[in-house]
This record gives structure tokens, C-alpha cells and sequence, in this order.
């Protein structure tokens, strides 16, 4: 295939819905706009419809044509992020400081396009459960959903989810089974020290070079401690200290991001942070206080499913046009939790060259509307395939 030819003729209510979705993001927990405009589709397409979960969650029910037990779950995010726009097109943001620059608003429409498709042909046997979830970008939307019930409220045997890829050429696929995104953990250090005269550093604990020495020794956690098999980083990301050029401080503040693929590396990772802030700092005759804020765990892809995602993905994209070992990416994804409760896989669909500005995040970023009728075709043909009719 090819494009779902009834779904490349609603192409242009797709675009239009991506720009206006565009030109006014939400942020996390706060896309109530978001939110109405997807359910007055889905329910204009004559789907069930449950708001509330996560506060500005959506969840549209649909049944095939054909009894069957088996249920599925496909996920969209709705979020934008804080930070402000840079172009200047006419759908461009209209909220000062908002962006849709991981788009999400994409995500959202392929989701509708497929949704509205599988209305009007309910060619499937089973349950399909449309999961538009909030706050994707930090704010573990994907997990609130979890905790609030969605498994049980809306019992899935399997998850789906897609993230739109820079980089990858348009419409093409892109995945792999185990770990593709990173777990994604947060450190900070605070270290005392004895601050003094700048000129007299005999009579002081220098903290600025008691961090400096963490910072070396942090590096070690990849280079000597890990198993060099697995992946891990560890990048301190801030380092603040003192007030003038001739006062050696009371203390420094360092703090950064920790990412793994593995469990037993990422509790690995944790332990030797602490040991070598708390042992450096002591070997210095200074002290050191270190906390740990836990993000999204990793995203691990399940074999069975993923296999079944990047074949379906292929029958739309082509042959040649999926390629199903792609490179885990260090960044973090709060589908992981959906992942912890049910088999599932995560997939990339390409978005175009990912020239200067963009990239995901960038302020020049914007989704590509050329893909939006390939990965609502995706989303069908999936669950055609997964709850495919008895013959
Ligand atoms: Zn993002
Ligand atoms: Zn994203």
C-alpha cells in the first residue's frame, strides 16, 4: 500500500486540523483546548468518548464490525513545550512562550485521521482504544494515565505508540526490539566547603575545586564502572558557585541528567554518583550531599509486537522504506509506563531532513503534514492486522 486511499482523500481536514492545533499548544496537564477538539471529533465520528483521565486525557472507544475479544490500545500525545516560536508561517503559535516543537499536534491528527477512517469501516474484529494522553513532555502524563486506571477502565491486551523522527526521510518507519529510548533520571550535588580569602586558600576547603574533581571522577562511572556493552551517560549540566573574583565560596551546586537503557546500570549508576561526590568531597576535607529525582524509566519495545508494528509498517511505507534496527535514542519517553503494564512497541515515523531548525525542540521546527495521511494509514492497517476478521 500504499496510502489508505479514503484517508489520503481527507489529507487536507488532517493539515488543516495540524495547523490549527498548532497555533494554539497547551502545555502539560493544561491542553483543554486540545482536549475538546479531539473529543468533538472523535465524537462527531460516532466514537465513545471518556475525558478526565489525567485531568485532560482522552480515551475513544471503538468496536469492529465483527465480535471479537481482543483489544488494542494506540497512543498520541498532546503536549506543547514551554519555550517560544520561531516562525513565522500563518499557523505558527498564537500562545506567547508555547510551542508545538516535538510535534505532538502531529501525533494528535494521524491518530484522528486513523480514528475517523475506522469509524466509517470498523473492517475489524475487537476493540480499539484511542488514547490521547497529556503532558508527555516532563510531566509523566503517560504514567497519570497508568495510575489512574486506563488498563483497567479500558482493558488492552497491547499498546502502540509513534513518534514523529527528524532525520528520517518522510513517511519512511523506523524501530527496533528492546530498549529504544533512554531512562532518564536527575542528580544533583551540593558540596560544602570552607570559603575564605581567595588569596589565603590554605585556610579554606575550596569547593569549586572539590566539584571540579567530582566532575572528572563522574566520568568514570562510563569509562570504568559500567559494563562497556551497555550505555550510559552521565552529564552534569550545572555547576554553580560564588560571588566575586576574590572570595573562595562556602559552596557549590552541580546537578545533570543520568541516562540508561538497563535497570541494573541505572541503580549501578546511582550508587557511584553518591560514593564518589561523598568520598571526593571527604577526601578534600569538605563534605557532600547528593539527591536523586527519578524520570521515565526506559522505553523497551516487546519483540512480538514490534516485529508485527514494523511489518505493518512496512506493507504502507514499502519495502526498503523501514528500517528496523534503528539506534536507541538517549532521550527519554513517558510511553515507557504504558510499556511496564502492557506488550507494546514504540515506533519513529521520518519527518524529512532534519535541517537546521528542524530538529525536535527547536524553535523552527514544524511538523510535516506531508506525513500525516502515512501514519494515520500506519495506525489503520494496524489494527486491521492485529484485530483482523475472522475470513
Ligand atoms: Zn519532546
Ligand atoms: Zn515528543
Amino acid at each position: 500500500m500504499p496510502i489508505n486511499n479514503r484517508i489520503a482523500d481527507f489529507h487536507a481536514d488532517l493539515t488543516a486540523w495540524r495547523r490549527d492545533i498548532h497555533a494554539h499548544p497547551e502545555i502539560a496537564f493544561e491542553e483543554h483546548r486540545t482536549a475538546a477538539l479531539v473529543a468533538a471529533k472523535l465524537e462527531e465520528f460516532g466514537i465513545e468518548v471518556h475525558r478526565g483521565l489525567a485531568g485532560t486525557g482522552v480515551v475513544g472507544t471503538l468496536r469492529g464490525n465483527q465480535p471479537g475479544e481482543r483489544t488494542i490500545a494506540l497512543r498520541a500525545d498532546m503536549d506543547a513545550l514551554p519555550m517560544p516560536e520561531a516562525n513565522d508561517f500563518e499557523h505558527a503559535s498564537t500562545a506567547p512562550g508555547k510551542m508545538h516543537a516535538c510535534g505532538h499536534d502531529g501525533h494528535t491528527v494521524m491518530l484522528l485521521g486513523a480514528a475517523r477512517y475506522l469509524a466509517e469501516t470498523r473492517n475489524f474484529a475487537g476493540t480499539v482504544h484511542f488514547v490521547f494522553q497529556p503532558a508527555e513532555e516532563g510531566g509523566g502524563g503517560g504514567r497519570v494515565m497508568v495510575e489512574e486506571g486506563l488498563f483497567d477502565k479500558f482493558p488492552t491486551e497491547e499498546v502502540y505508540g509513534m513518534h514523529n523522527w527528524p532525520g528520517l526521510p518522510a513517511g519512511q518507519f523506523a524501530g527496533r526490539v528492546g530498549p529504544v529510548m533512554a531512562a532518564t533520571d536527575q542528580f544533583e550535588i551540593t558540596i560544602e566547603g570552607r570559603g575564605g580569602h581567595a588569596a589565603q586558600p590554605h585556610k579554606t576547603v575550596d569547593p569549586v575545586v572539590v566539584g571540579s574533581q567530582v566532575v572528572g571522577a563522574l566520568q568514570t562511572i562510563a569509562s570504568r564502572n559500567a559494563d562497556p556493552i551497555k550505555s550510559v551517560v552521565v552529564s552534569v549540566t550545572q555547576f554553580h558557585a560564588g560571588s566575586a573574583f576574590n572570595v573562595i565560596p562556602q559552596s557549590a551546586w552541580l546537578c545533570g541528567t543520568i541516562r540508561t537503557f538497563d535497570a541494573g546500570i541505572r541503580t549501578q549508576a546511582r550508587e557511584r554518583i553518591k560514593e564518589i561526590a561523598e568520598g571526593v568531597a571527604l577526601a578534600f576535607g569538605g563534605s557532600a550531599t547528593v539527591n536523586f529525582r527519578f524520570g521515565y524509566p526506559a522505553t523497551v519495545n516487546h519483540p512480538d509486537q514490534t516485529e508485527k508494528a514494523l511489518a505493518i509498517a512496512e506493507r504502507v511505507a514499502g519495502a526498503g522504506n523501514v528500517d528496523r534496527e534503528i539506534d536507541p535514542s538517549m532521550g527519554g519517553e513517558d510511553f515507557a509506563y504504558m510499556l511496564l503494564e502492557r506488550p507494546g512497541a514504540y515506533i519513529f515515523i521520518g519527518n524529512g531532513p532534519e535541517v537546521e531548525g528542524q530538529k525536535l525542540h527547536q524553535v523552527n521546527y514544524d511538523f510535516n503534514d506531508e506525513i500525516l495521511p502515512v501514519g494515520a494509514s500506519y495506525w489503520a492497517q494496524l489494527v486491521e492486522d492485529v484485530l483482523a476478521r475472522a475470513a
